[in-house]
C-alpha cells in the first residue's frame, strides 16, 4: 500500500527522523492558513498524489510570501498532473502538503527495500540525489552503494557510516547523517514496509540532514497488524476495480490489455495472462477468484470484468478442483443476468462437476464459446477480440 508524502513524513518524525515543519491542505484557504501558522520566509507547495516526479511536472512550488502561496495553491490544486510515474491519464491533485522552505546546500539518495536477490533489506544511496534513481543506476552505477541488512542485528552504525562517507556527506555531518539512517530502518522494520525512498535526503546551509521528500510503500499481507497504517489509505488515488474486488475478497488487478480473465488459484490466472500473451492477445487483468467463492462472489468478479471498458471480449478458464465447475457457471449466469453481456464469452472448464458446469451454461441462453483446453480457448478469445 502507498500512502502520501505528508502521512510518510508524519510516521518519519515519530521514528526521529528529521523532516521540515509542514501541514496538509484540502482548500485553498487551508493553505494561505496553513503558511500563515508555519511562519517561515519561504514556504513550498507540494502536490500530493501517489506519484513521484512532481517537481518536474509543476507539482512543487517555492512560495516567497502568502499571495504566492495562494496564487500556487489555486494552480495545483484540481490540476491533473502527469508524471512518468502517473501513467499518461496523470492524477488529479486534491490534497496540497505546505512546508517549510528549506535552504539545501546538497541533494543526496538513501532508499531501503527490500531485496529479491539477497532475501535481504537493502540500504542504497548516492550523492547524485533529486534525479530518479533508475536514471542513477542506468548512467552512472558506481555512483550507488549498497549495505545488505542482516536481519538478526539490523542496520548497524558502521554500515550507515561507511554509506554516509561512501556518498560524500561533509563529515562533520556523518554522525546525523548516520542517525537519519538507522531511524529510518526503524520505521522500515517496525511497519513492515517495501520500500522508504528518501529523494532527496539534502544537508542545509546551516548543517542539518534533513527529508526533502518520503515515499514509503507498506507490505499489504502486514497491515492487518497496522491499523494505523491502514488509516492513511486514500481510496481516491486506488482503482475502483480494485477497491471493489477487495470487498469481496478477491485477488483483483487491472492491467492495459482487452481480454478479461477470470480464473480460479494465482498460478493457473499467471499461466493464463501468460498463454494469452503466447497467442498475441493482452490480458486486461489479473483474477483469482479463490479456491472457496460463491456465485455471489464470482457473480461480482465477472461483473467487475465487464465494468472495464477496454474488455473486448472474456475468457473464463477453471480447473474444478476445491472449486466447483457448477459454481463458476451459476455465478457467470447470474452476473451476465444482471449486467448486459455485450462481448464474445469463451469457458474452459475442467475439473469437479464440470459436466454440471457445462449444463448451466448450455442452457443459459447465453452466448457461450466453448474452449476444449486453456491453449484452445485462449486462441479462440484472441481471435474474437482481433
Ligand atoms: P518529486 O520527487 O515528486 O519531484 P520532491 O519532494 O522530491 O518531489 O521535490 C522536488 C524538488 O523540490 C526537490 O528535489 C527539492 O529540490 C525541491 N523541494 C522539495 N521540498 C522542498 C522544501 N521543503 N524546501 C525547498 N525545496 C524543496
Ligand atoms: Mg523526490
Amino acid at each position: 500500500m502507498n500512502i502520501h508524502e505528508y502521512q510518510g513524513k508524519e510516521i518519519l518524525r515519530k521514528y526521529g527522523v528529521t523532516v521540515p515543519a509542514g501541514k496538509v491542505a484540502f482548500t485553498v484557504e487551508e493553505a494561505v492558513e496553513a503558511a500563515k501558522e508555519l511562519g517561515s520566509d519561504v514556504s513550498v507547495v507540494k502536490a500530493q498524489i501517489h506519484a513521484g516526479g512532481r517537481g518536474k511536472a509543476g507539482g512543487v512550488k517555492v512560495a516567497k510570501n502568502l499571495e504566492e502561496v495562494r496564487t500556487y495553491a489555486e494552480e495545483i490544486l484540481g490540476k491533473t498532473l502527469v508524471t512518468p510515474q502517473t501513467g499518461p491519464e496523470g492524477k488529479e491533485v486534491k490534497r496540497l502538503l505546505i512546508e517549510e522552505g528549506c535552504d539545501i546546500k546538497k541533494e543526496y539518495y538513501v532508499g531501503l527495500v527490500v531485496d529479491r536477490a539477497t532475501d535481504r533489506i537493502v540500504l542504497m544511496a548516492s550523492e547524485e540525489g533529486g534525479t530518479e534513481i533508475e536514471e542513477v543506476a542506468e548512467q552512472t552505477p558506481e555512483k550507488i552503494f549498497y549495505e545488505v541488512v542482516d536481519p538478526a542485528i539490523g542496520l548497524t552504525g558502521f554500515q550507515a557510516r561507511r554509506v554516509a562517507f561512501n556518498i560524500n556527506i561533509p563529515k562533520e555531518l556523518v554522525g546525523k547523517a548516520a542517525k537519519f539512517m538507522l531511524s529510518l530502518y526503524k520505521a522500515f522494520e517496525e511497519k513492515d514496509c517495501s520500500i522508504a525512498e528518501i529523494n532527496p535526503l539534502v544537508v542545509t546551509g546551516d548543517g542539518n540532514v534533513i527529508a526533502l521528500d518520503a515515499k514509503l510503500n507498506f507490505d499489504a499481507n502486514a497491515l492487518f497488524k497496522h491499523k494505523d497504517i491502514l488509516e492513511y489509505r486514500d481510496l481516491d488515488e486506488e482503482d475502483p476495480k480494485e477497491i471493489e474486488a477487495s470487498k469481496y475478497d478477491l485477488s483483483y488487478i487491472s492491467l492495459e490489455g482487452n481480454i478479461g480473465c477470470m480464473v480460479n488459484g494465482a498460478g493457473l490466472a499467471m499461466a493464463t495472462m501468460d498463454i494469452i500473451k503466447h497467442y498475441g492477445g493482452d490480458p486486461a487483468n489479473f483474477l483469482d477468484v479463490g479456491g472457496g467463492a460463491t456465485a455471489e462472489k464470482v457473480t461480482e468478479a465477472f461483473k467487475i470484468i465487464l465494468s472495464d471498458e477496454n474488455v473486448k471480449g472474456i475468457f473464463v478458464n477453471i480447473f474444478g478442483g476445491i472449486m466447483k465447475c457448477d459454481i463458476i457457471a451459476t455465478g457467470v449466469v447470474e452476473a451476465a443476468k444482471q449486467v448486459s453481456l455485450e462481448v464474445p464469452l469463451v469457458v474452459r472448464l475442467e475439473g469437479t462437476n464440470v459436466d454440471l458446469g457445462k449444463k448451466i451454461l448450455n442452457e443459459s441462453g447465453l452466448n457461450i464459446i466453448a474452449a476444449e483446453s486453456m491453449a484452445d480457448g485462449a486462441q479462440k478469445i484472441v481471435e474474437l477480440v482481433g
